[in-house]
């Protein structure tokens, strides 16, 4: 049987961006034989950068996502996960909607590190790519009355789902088991405040091992040091991403939401470090590209305010992230609604549409797949003149197979040419 569509939405649940988009906000029951101990899946875990909890699929078009499970609003979910034999699929409203896959669980997960730490408390993979975070809690988290931003819930995970310190030999370890087993080819570093702006001193000797030793692309996300010359550095030793997460762009909302990035940072001069990352980006090459992000969550502001971020970024040369707010357990944000699919679905067509518009580079590095945020490219299912946007819709898409293709060449170079560790 098909799947009836809410009478209020703006797509079909058949569509993979929408479903991505509503399932992030209404979350999905699993039904029998679903959870990750009967699927071999990946572990559910509260970690991950403070707003990741749930469930990984895969939907199709190959969109990856972290589906809330475990928040008390996916039991009221019209969507539900279904186990036919080895087959997934979910259904809406009790009709079936579309066939799923469970990322398996990797095998390295449950081997050790020489210090002895097992490997998926070192780094997890979220969606295709390896996520790392490296160092100790967010010393938000440990000042009192503590000056956390609201919806994060890293603090309530560090020392339970992570281990407490990761050496760069641990972190060399799990990135070199990660590439091998799982073919990654991605590394993503995230770090929270650290007094005295320590941050990218304790990645630097990690990113360098990792240029010196892989073939990966590596990505940092951290608050924005004030030193700015030290992205030229990160660029330098051969970093490809840099991301800001400013969260939000209207500024009373900033200030009550992160208390702790108002008073050492500002909104300023996380958007000041944006620009300076995204003036970086034309000494970026194919060999080695260089990306500015700035991070937002959509739902915790007007739509017109992420819009409005959107469209700052993206005139600047930076490519949005945009997540969804998800209200956490244990957070303080826990009690709030989750946001609803149908106000936050102009944000995610404009964040397709203004990224094409400017010609910016998405979607364009092999195998990202990110379970967490709605990627821009992944929006074109969303766009509302997919007419217009074609031919840079094709000419994007073939760009994304010539990186991809000269990505691997060099990588079976390598492999031919590197001894066995
Ligand atoms: S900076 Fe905010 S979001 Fe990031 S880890 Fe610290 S409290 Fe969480």
């Amino acid at each position: 049987m098909k799947s009836s569509p809410d009478s209020a939405a703006p797509f079909p649940p058949t569509n993979p961006a929408w479903l991505k988009l509503d399932l992030y906000c209404k979350g999905i029951r699993l039904t029998e034989g679903c959870l990750p101990q009967d699927t071999h899946g990946r572990p559910i875990l509260r970690t991950r950068a403070g707003l990741g909890s749930g469930i990984e699929l895969i939907l199709p078009e190959e969109l990856w996502t972290n589906v809330p499970v475990t928040e008390p609003f996916a039991k009221d979910s019209p969507y539900e996960l279904v186990r036919r034999r080895e087959e997934f699929f979910v259904t809406h409203n009790g009709n079936h909607c579309v066939d799923v896959r469970i990322p398996e669980r990797p095998q390295w997960y449950d081997k050790t590190t020489r210090s002895g730490k097992r490997m998926d408390r070192v780094g997890t993979l979220q969606g295709t790519y390896l996520a790392i975070y490296p160092a100790a809690v967010c010393d938000y988290w440990r000042e009192s009355p503590k000056a956390n931003c609201r919806f994060c819930s890293v603090g309530l995970n560090l020392g339970h789902d992570d281990a407490e310190e990761k050496t760069v030999e641990d972190v060399l370890e799990v990135v070199h088991a990660a590439r091998a087993e799982s073919g990654i080819t991605y590394v993503d570093f995230n770090t929270g405040h650290y007094v005295g702006e320590t941050y990218l001193d304790i990645l630097e000797p990690m990113i360098t091992r990792i240029k010196r030793e892989t073939d990966l692309l590596v990505g940092v996300q951290t608050p924005p040091h004030h030193d700015l010359s030290r992205y030229d550095r990160l660029q330098a030793m051969g970093a490809n991403r840099v991301s800001f997460c400013f969260e939000l762009f209207d500024q009373a909302t900033f200030e009550r939401v992160c208390p702790g990035k108002n008073r050492e940072y500002g909104l300023d001069r996380y958007l000041r470090a944006v620009e300076y990352c995204a003036g970086l980006s034309k000494k970026g090459t194919w060999k080695q590209p260089w990306l500015a992000n700035g991070e937002i969550i959509a739902g915790l502001e007007p739509p017109e305010a992420s819009i409005r971020a959107i469209d700052w970024m993206t005139s600047i040369g930076a490519v949005p992230t945009v997540c969804v707010f998800r209200p956490l357990q244990g957070t303080d944000m826990a009690d709030e609604p989750p946001p609803k699919a149908e106000e936050l679905a102009p944000v995610f067509q404009r964040l397709y549409e203004a990224c094409m518009e400017r010609n910016l580079p998405i979607g364009l590095a092999p195998n990202i797949h990110v379970s967490l945020v709605l990627l821009p490219d992944e929006c074109r299912f969303l766009s509302s003149r997919p007419g217009s946007l074609a031919r840079k819709e094709k000419l994007r898409q073939w760009k994304a197979s010539a990186f991809a293709a000269q990505f691997y060449a060099r990588r079976k170079w390598r492999d031919r040419h590197t001894p066995p560790r």
